[in-house]
């Protein structure tokens, strides 16, 4: 695998399109400085860019890829559904189409399993659900507007409630989760598989100020192999088959987090983190109107 150039592999799903492996994810990342963080990265290679309608940046990062000068057909671009929009799906794609400028995205998530009241975000929605939610979804691959729709924050209980519905036409695409060697979900991540669904991990260097940084094994791995503790972490969750997005806004960390052509890590490194014993989770659900997370995995 030492001669796999991660920085152009592709997964394919199970609509047959092919998601770029490595991606920018823009949480957190502010208007005045993702505009510029998409155009170095797209500039650098990454074919694949993450963001949302909640991270308030869509227009910034629309207007990043512009700059860039790479044409928008060779980009992967995945935005979320927001909570509040759960009931009005539609008006949500456009909202996002339009801050993005752009007509189409590649793929369209449901950011979290908890449709939420617009005008309490302490409550959730009457007579709601993700279940009428993903109906809606399910219409858009048919508009142009949207290539694959999937999912996010989705564990096994809430994927087989979904799966099982009779409504259920359409199998996510994705099911983009918090995935890093101090939060594994191995569970998940095979019952994903099982079900055709591919993962995309996030915060997948442990996220702001991330504790991993100060993990002795990581830190010890990547001396030994000549690479940064982050490009560690994004080759181990690639070498798991799964896309990874890391976010950075800052230019070095953005070019440095995408040099992973030409080198692997061993099976021994792979066990090595896959034992880390430490636990940490950085999106929890105490800020939703439900619970959307029901222990290890589930
Ligand atoms: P990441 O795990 O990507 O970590 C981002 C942090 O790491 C930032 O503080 C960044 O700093 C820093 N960083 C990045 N590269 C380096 C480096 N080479 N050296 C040192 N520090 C570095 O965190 P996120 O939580 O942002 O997750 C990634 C993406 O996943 C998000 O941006 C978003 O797109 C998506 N996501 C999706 C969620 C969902 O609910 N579906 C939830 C959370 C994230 P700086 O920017 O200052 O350089």
């Amino acid at each position: 695998m030492a001669g796999t150039k991660m920085t152009s592999k592709t997964f394919t799903l199970n609509t047959g399109d092919k998601i770029p492996a490595v991606g920018l994810g823009t949480w957190q990342s502010a208007p005045n400085q993702v505009r510029n963080a998409v155009k170095v990265a797209l500039q650098k290679g990454y074919r694949h860019i993450d963001t949302a309608l909640a991270y308030g940046n869509e227009k910034e990062v629309g207007q990043g890829i512009k700059d860039s000068g790479v044409p928008r057909e060779e980009i992967w671009l995945t935005t979320k559904l927001d909570n509040t929009w759960h009931h009005i799906v539609s008006e949500g794609i456009e909202t996002s189409l339009k801050d993005l400028d752009t007509e189409y995205v590649d793929l369209y998530l449901m950011h979290w399993p908890s449709s939420t009241d617009p005008n309490d975000k302490k409550k959730h929605l009457p007579d709601w659900d993700f279940i009428k939610t993903w109906q809606e979804m399910q219409k858009l691959p048919g508009t142009g507007k949207v290539k694959n729709i999937g999912v996010s924050n989705f564990g096994i209980k809430n994927l087989e409630k979904l799966l099982n519905d009779p409504s259920c036409k359409t199998v996510p695409a994705v099911n983009q989760i918090e995935l890093h060697p101090n939060n594994p979900s191995p569970k998940l991540v095979a019952y994903c598989k099982e079900k055709g669904i591919h993962c995309t991990a996030y915060s997948c260097l442990g996220s702001t100020d991330s504790p991993l940084y100060k993990d002795p094994t990581l830190l010890k791995v990547a001396e030994e192999k000549g690479k940064t503790p982050q490009q560690v972490l994004l080759m181990w969750g690639l070498q798991h088959e799964w896309s990874v997005i890391p976010k950075s806004v800052t230019q070095a960390r953005i070019e440095k987090n995408f040099e992973l052509d030409g080198w692997d890590l061993s099976t021994e490194e792979m066990q090595k983190l896959d034992n880390l014993r430490d636990r940490f989770k950085v999106c929890g659900d105490a800020w939703l109107p439900v619970k959307v997370f029901f222990g290890d995995d589930e």
